[in-house]
């Protein structure tokens, strides 16, 4: 939600959160600001702390050091039950004796909410979610991806200020997956709530969310939206796990030239002169048939729909260079060709 001042009202404060288990430093000073109403990712290899930081924010972990604010509210003493936030686990947790109905209701009556609110709230969350056929049905007799929504609907149907998710799609094969990650995105925006989502998958992040945290080592890497991390990486490190990335050795001169293999170009940003390595997306390397450009020799081509990515070995990268054309440039070349690569310097980064 934005103000009248075009600022954005921050739902979510975390502040130096720090959380240790004996020797492990699993969260290590964490910053960060979610915004009402986002969806916001984190996102970081296995062991960075995602789950560790999710666990704090829904009161099941309690911090070594730091603070959460919820609505400019200190959470800390607050037990789980008492945040405004819900936690929806990765094994989804359904009561396995009670209908679809059932499991979104019970919530509600342990609330002690009367009995008409509950019914109207379970109604128009079992619509959203698509679930209104399936109402009097028990979670045996359900696939993967309805046991996903119900768990979904149960975790909405409390209207918390935050939802939480925990590898909510974790469960599912490829194609479901992608199709839940439209639907989840569907469903906060319908629901007006505020999500934040655990993912160690790159792409379900840059799918669904509005921005996202990288994570690694406990640290903060960065945060943005998918395109200032995919355009803008800050380092090596969120360069390669975002996304493909090239990495292309070379000289960096006193007048800002990169050269590699006899081929060289102006850097947009003055660097220091020495040994560098450039960062370069598949999709702003063009491929020549002449000899200019890095030579190399197309290793392998791989079908990606309606593109094609070409692997081009060189001297000057330790893995093939991919570059990504459409599938009509790609019926001009074929493996054990040789080509030369283009590099757009606008769009290259050194680390
Ligand atoms: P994954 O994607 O594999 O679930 P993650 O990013 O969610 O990983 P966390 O589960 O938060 O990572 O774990 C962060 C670090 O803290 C890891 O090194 C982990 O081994 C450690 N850790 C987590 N929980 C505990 C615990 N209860 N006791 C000891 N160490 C823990």
């Amino acid at each position: 939600m934005i103000d009248a001042e075009g600022r954005h009202e921050t739902i979510l404060k975390i502040e130096a959160l720090h959380k240790t288990f004996g020797p492990v430093v699993a969260v290590d000073g964490v910053t960060l600001e979610i915004r009402r109403n986002e969806f916001f990712a984190l996102l970081g290899p296995s062991g960075c702390g995602k789950t560790t930081l999710l666990r704090m924010l829904a009161g099941f972990e309690t911090p070594s050091g730091g603070a959460i604010w919820l609505s400019g509210q200190d959470i800390a003493p607050l037990p789980p039950e008492k945040r405004p936030l819900n936690l929806m686990f990765q094994s989804y947790a359904l009561f396995p004796h009670m209908t679809v109905r059932q499991n979104l209701s019970y919530g509600l009556e342990m609330e002690r909410l009367p009995k008409s609110e509950v019914r109207k709230r379970v109604d128009e969350t079992l619509a959203t979610t698509d679930l209104t056929a399936l109402a009097d049905r028990k979670p045996d007799q359900l696939s993967g991806g309805q046991k996903q929504r119900v768990a979904l609907a149960r975790a909405l149907v409390k209207r918390p200020k935050v939802l939480l998710l925990d590898e909510p799609l974790g469960a599912l094969d490829k194609k479901l997956r992608e199709k839940m990650q439209l639907e989840l995105k569907r469903l906060q925006h319908e629901a007006g709530i505020t999500f934040v989502i655990v993912t160690h998958d790159q792409e379900e992040a840059l799918v669904m969310a509005d921005r996202m945290a990288i994570l690694k080592d406990g640290k903060l890497l960065q945060v943005g939206t998918p395109e200032e991390i995919y355009e803008a990486p800050q380092d090596r490190f969120v360069a390669n796990f975002i996304g493909i990335m090239n990495f292309i050795a070379g000289d960096i001169d006193r007048d800002g030239t990169f050269s590699t293999d006899g081929y060289s170009f102006a850097l947009p940003a003055k660097r220091p002169p020495g040994a560098a390595t450039i960062a370069v997306r598949p999709e702003v390397i063009r491929l020549s048939k002449g000899a200019d450009g890095i030579s190399g020799t197309i290793s392998a081509i791989a079908y990606h729909g309606l593109d094609r990515v070409l692997h081009v070995a060189t001297k000057v990268s330790d893995a093939p260079v991919q570059v990504r054309v459409t599938a009509e440039e790609g019926r001009h070349f074929a493996p054990g060709q040789p080509v030369g690569l283009l590099v757009d310097p606008a769009k290259c980064h050194v680390f």
